[in-house]
C-alpha cells in the first residue's frame, strides 16, 4: 500500500518536528570515474565510526535495472555477495560487513529495478488511488522511505550509503536527488562525501584537480553540496592542492582527504585518520565521539589485523617476514578480455587471508584456470598436474554449468590421491562428491543433474521445489538463499573446526547431494561422511573424507566465505590453512 499521499518528501519536512535521536546519514559519491575505491571507502568510514562509538549500517545503492545482483554474469559484476536474508547483492555489501563487522539486513541494499518494481506494484494494486504516477515524487519518495526504513531496521544511529556510479550519470540521478530531499528534512543531519579523482598525467608528472572540481560543481547543480572530499590518487594530494580544491569547491582544507593508492585495503581506515577523517566526520555531523566499549577499543583490534596483512610489517617498518602458503583457486570467472580479475571469488580471497594471518602465515593466492586442466573435445592428450604440487592447498569455489567441470573434477581427484588440502565450496563440493562417486565407486557417468539430467549416476540432483521454479522459468532470486540451520556430526572435521554442534551459514544453490546415493556414498562407514545436514537430516551440508584418510579434504554445501570477517576468521578456512600449512612441514 502506498504510504504517502500526493504530498511530496519535501513538503513534509516543513511540519514535521525533528526527532529526538537524530539519525545520521552520510552519502558516498563518486567524482571524476569509477573504479577508484568508492566502496572501500565508505566501508573504511564505517570502521572509523564505529570507533567513535557509534552504531553504523552501511547501504549500497546501485543504478542498474536489474532487480538484484542474482542474475549477472561474475565476470561482468563481480562476486554476487548473499546476506542473512538470502538477497543477492553487489560485492561491495561483503565489504561493508567485513569492515563493520556485523552482519547487514535486506534494507541495506537497493536497485532501480528493486524500486521501481515496488512502485510499479502498488500502483497494479491501486496502491495510488488513481493518481498519475511519475519519477518525481513516487520513485523518488520510495527511495527517501528505503532509507529511512534502512536506519530504522539496523537500530544504526548512522547510515553511510554509497551511491554507484559516478556523478553526471544519468542512472543514479533520482537517488541522488533523493539524498537531497532528505538534506531538506533534516538539514543538520545529512552530508555528502564525494570520493574522487586527481590523475597525474604522465607528460606533466603533475596532479591535476580539475576534473574533481567539475565534478563538485556538476553535483551542485543538483542541489547538492559536497561536505568532504575524499581525494584519491596515486600519491598524497599535497597542501597546495588541498586549498587549491577547498577554495574552488567551498570546503575548508582540512576537509580534502589525502588517499593515495597503498597496498592493502585495510590500511584505508589507518590512512584516513592520518588526515583525522573520524573527528571531521563527527565535526561536520555534529557528534562527539561515544564513550563506550567500541570507542575503548577504538582501532587496536583493526591495526593489528592491517599489520598482519602488511606481512607483520608495523608502521614503523620493522619487518617479521611470515612463512607463506600457497593456495589455488580453480575457477572459471578469472578473464575478461586480456585481463585476469579475482572480482568473482573475492569473499573467498579475503577468508583466506583472515585465516592465514590469524594463523600466522603470509597467503599467496593463485588463480588456476579449470580449462587448463582438461582435454578439448575429442582430444585425448595427456595433462600434466605436477603443477598443482606447488599448492599447499587447492579450492574449488562455487559456480555454475558445464564449463571447466572436467578440469575441476580431474584437479579434485588429483588432490585427493596426492592427498593435497582440499576445501570445496558449494559446487566444489558438489563436484568432490561426484569425482568420489565417479573414480571410488566406479559409477561411471557420475554428474549433476545441472549438466546432464539424463545422466544415468545423478549424484547430485535438482531439489524437488527448484524443479517447479525453472519449470515456470523463475530463476531471479529463486535458489534456496540465505542463512539456514545445518546440524554437525560429532568427531568430524568439520564439528572439531567449529567446536559446536550447530552452524548457521548462508546459501546459494538449487542442486543437492542426491539422497539416493547417500549410503552408497558412505560405503558403510569406510567413505565419505556427510559431516554437516540440515536439521531434519534431509540436506546434505558437509561433505568430507575422515582426518585418518585425508589431511584436509572436506566440501560445503553452503559458502562460508560469505561469513568470514577480518576480526573473525572463519573456523572451516582456519582447518583448511592449518592443513594447508602443516604441508609446508
Ligand atoms: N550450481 C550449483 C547449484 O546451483 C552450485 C551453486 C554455487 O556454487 N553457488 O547448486
Amino acid at each position: 500500500m502506498a504510504k504517502k499521499s500526493a504530498d511530496t518528501s519535501a513538503q513534509k519536512s516543513a511540519t514535521t518536528p525533528a526527532p529526538k535521536n537524530r539519525h545520521k546519514y552520510i552519502f558516498v559519491v563518486g567524482g571524476v570515474m569509477s573504479g577508484v575505491g568508492k566502496g572501500i571507502a565508505t566501508s573504511s568510514m564505517g570502521t572509523l565510526l564505529q570507533a567513535k562509538g557509534f552504531v553504523v549500517n552501511l547501504a549500497k545503492v546501485d543504478p542498474y535495472l536489474n532487480v538484484d545482483a542474482g542474475t549477472m554474469n561474475p565476470t561482468e559484476h563481480g562476486e554476487v555477495f548473499v546476506l542473512n536474508s538470502g538477497l543477492e547483492t553487489d560485492q561491495d555489501m561483503g565489504n561493508y560487513e567485513r569492515f563493520l563487522n556485523r552482519d547487514l539486513s535486506v534494507t541495506d541494499y537497493m536497485t532501480s529495478g528493486m524500486v521501481y518494481k515496488t512502485v510499479i506494484e502498488r500502483e497494479r494494486n491501486l496502491g495510488y488511488k488513481g493518481k498519475c504516477i511519475e519519477a518525481i515524487p513516487h520513485i523518488r519518495d520510495e527511495i527517501v522511505e528505503r532509507f529511512e526504513r534502512a536506519a530504522e531496521v539496523n537500530k544504526s544511529e548512522i547510515s553511510i550509503i554509497e551511491i554507484g556510479g559516478t556523478v553526471g550519470d544519468y542512472q543514479n540521478i533520482m537517488f541522488i536527488e533523493a539524498a537531497r530531499v532528505l538534506k531538506i528534512q533534516h538539514p543538520e543531519d545529512v552530508i555528502f562525501v564525494m570520493v574522487s579523482y586527481l590523475p597525474i598525467p604522465s607528460t606533466l608528472g603533475e596532479m591535476k584537480s580539475r576534473p574533481t572540481q567539475n565534478a563538485v560543481h556538476q553535483l551542485a547543480g543538483y542541489g547538492v553540496y559536497t561536505d568532504i572530499i575524499i581525494a584519491r590518487s596515486h600519491v598524497p594530494v599535497d597542501q597546495k592542492r588541498k586549498e587549491k580544491i577547498a577554495v574552488a569547491c567551498n570546503i575548508a582544507a582540512d576537509h580534502v582527504i589525502s588517499a593515495p593508492d597503498i597496498d592493502s585495503v585495510y590500511d584505508v581506515p589507518l590512512n584516513f585518520e592520518k588526515d583525522k577523517l573520524g573527528d571531521i566526520l563527527m565535526k561536520t555531523l555534529k557528534l562527539v565521539p561515544r564513550k563506550n566499549k567500541a570507542s575503548s577499543e577504538g582501532l587496536r583490534e583493526w591495526k593489528a589485523f592491517a599489520e598482519s596483512v602488511r606481512n607483520g610489517k608495523s608502521e614503523d617498518g620493522t619487518h617479521a617476514p611470515m612463512k607463506k602458503v600457497n593456495i589455488a583457486i580453480v575457477g572459471k570467472y578469472f578473464n575478461t578480455g586480456d585481463f585476469v580479475l579475482t572480482d568473482a571469488y573475492v569473499s573467498v580471497l579475503e577468508a583466506i587471508k583472515y585465516s592465514a594471518y590469524s594463523l600466522g602465515v603470509k597467503p599467496v593466492i593463485h588463480t588456476v584456470n579449470a580449462r587448463d586442466y582438461e582435454n578439448e573435445k575429442g582430444s585425448n592428450k595427456k595433462i600434466d598436474f605436477s603443477a598443482l604440487d606447488q599448492y599447499d592447498g587447492i579450492i574449488v569455489p562455487g559456480g555454475f554449468g558445464e564449463t571447466g567441470i572436467e578440469g575441476k573434477l580431474a584437479v579434485i581427484r588429483y588432490a585427493r590421491e596426492k592427498k593435497i588440502p582440499y576445501f570445496g565450496l558449494c559446487y566444489g563440493m558438489q563436484l568432490m562428491t561426484i569425482e568420489y562417486a565417479r573414480n571410488v565407486l566406479g559409477l561411471v557417468g557420475a554428474t549433476t543433474a545441472e549438466i546432464d539430467p539424463k545422466a544415468p549416476h545423478l549424484i547430485i540432483d535438482i531439489m524437488p521445489d527448484q524443479k517447479a521454479k525453472l519449470a515456470m522459468g523463475h530463476y531471479g532470486g529463486s535458489m534456496r538463499l540465505g542463512s539456514y540451520p545445518a546440524k554437525l556430526k560429532a568427531g568430524t572435521v568439520a564439528a572439531e573446526a567449529y567446536g559446536k554442534m550447530t552452524i548457521e551459514e548462508r546459501h546459494r544453490h538449487r542442486y543437492e547431494v542426491n539422497p539416493a546415493y547417500i549410503e552408497q556414498l558412505e560405503q558403510g562407514g569406510k567413505g565419505l561422511v556427510f559431516s554437516g545436514t540440515s536439521p531434519d537430516g534431509s540436506l546434505m551440508e558437509i561433505t568430507e573424507l575422515p582426518s585418518s584418510v585425508h589431511p584436509f579434504f572436506l566440501g560445503t554445501q553452503f559458502h562460508p566465505e560469505f561469513l568470514a570477517r577480518p576480526l573473525r576468521p572463519h573456523p572451516l578456512f582456519t582447518a583448511f590453512i592449518k592443513a594447508s600449512k602443516k604441508r609446508l612441514g
